[in-house]
């Protein structure tokens, strides 16, 4: 019976016999260590129920341990030179489907609609490739599609960013994006050592449970967003300068000293102290106003 695929010895037999070699430009870091793997599957939560999509399944270290526990597992690779490695590698597994495509320009609701029934639980696991990350959790985020929670490793900073509270270094945007579809939290960190080639930053694993409705309610998503990324725009700034440069078009002295006054919010305060809560007030304070 052959090794795990996430040991060092089989990873680099693999490699050897294809004739490959790892792709930086796809963020090709594969993991080798197979305790790791147990614990990303265990704390996901996958058991006979789940059905798993994965993105970026490499050569299959991580598939193999989902496809263990998994009722099915659709893992989503953009990398065509490892068909031969993932149907060697998956080969003892009957459950498991390779989409040789990019994550970021499949259509899912018709992928949902073609392979997954409505009372099946949806999770997604994965090693995501890092120069994409968030634009691969956000693409499948904002399309709010069926699916009850993600457990994804990353870059140690971009988790830490994601799963922020106000008034911290890491809190932004990001933390703001994230947590307004979903609740949040670090699991746990990974040394680079456990990655062939290694990089040059450790990761932590993020888990991510899908809100049945939006954190906060407000009348207008885009100006929310949009309030948001201004009051960021630079760290340091209060709010009231962070608005009045961004909105100068739209918004004069006056107005934004009545939509402060409308959200209860004051205009001396930094972006960073702002909850969601408080960002939906100064959307919807702003509602009438900015048009
Ligand atoms: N799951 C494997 C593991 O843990 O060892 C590999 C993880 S590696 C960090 C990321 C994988 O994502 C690579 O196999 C890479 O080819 C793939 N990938 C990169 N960009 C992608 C995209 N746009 N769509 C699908 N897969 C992608």
């Amino acid at each position: 019976m052959n090794k795990p695929v996430a040991t060092i010895t089989r990873t680099k037999q693999i490699m050897k016999d294809h004739h490959l070699s790892f792709k930086k430009s796809l963020g090709q870091n594969f993991l080798i260590d197979v305790n790791v793997l147990e614990k990303i599957v265990s704390k996901a939560g996958v058991d006979e129920d789940s059905v798993v999509i994965e993105i970026g399944p490499g050569i299959g270290a991580l598939t193999e341990q989902l496809a263990k526990k998994a009722k099915r597992v659709y893992a989503f690779e953009i990398d065509q030179r490892l068909e031969k490695v993932l149907e060697e590698t998956m080969q003892p597994y009957d459950n498991v489907e390779i989409i040789f495509e990019d994550i970021l320009k499949v259509d899912l609701e018709k992928f949902f609609k073609e392979n997954i029934d409505a009372s099946e639980r949806v999770q997604i696991v994965a090693n995501l490739p890092y120069y994409i990350t968030t634009a691969i959790l956000m693409k499948l985020l904002m399309e709010r599609l069926p699916i009850h929670s993600y457990t994804v490793m990353m870059q140690k900073e971009v988790a830490a960013r994601m799963a922020a509270s106000p008034n911290t270094k890491d809190y932004g945007s990001l933390s703001i994006a994230i947590q307004y579809y979903t609740k949040s939290s670090v699991l746990m960190t990974v040394p680079k050592t456990c990655f062939m080639p290694q990089p040059n930053v450790d990761s932590s694993i993020l888990h991510l449970e899908q809100r049945a409705e939006p954190a906060v309610k407000t009348k207008n998503d885009d100006l929310f967003f949009e309030l948001v990324k201004a009051s960021f725009g630079q760290r340091r700034k209060t709010l009231k300068n962070n608005l009045q440069r961004a909105f100068s078009d739209r918004l004069s002295k006056e107005d934004l000293a009545e939509v402060f006054q409308g959200s209860g919010i004051e205009p001396s305060r930094r972006g960073e102290s702002l909850t969601l809560e408080e960002f939906a007030q100064l959307a919807d304070a702003s509602e009438e106003i900015i048009r």
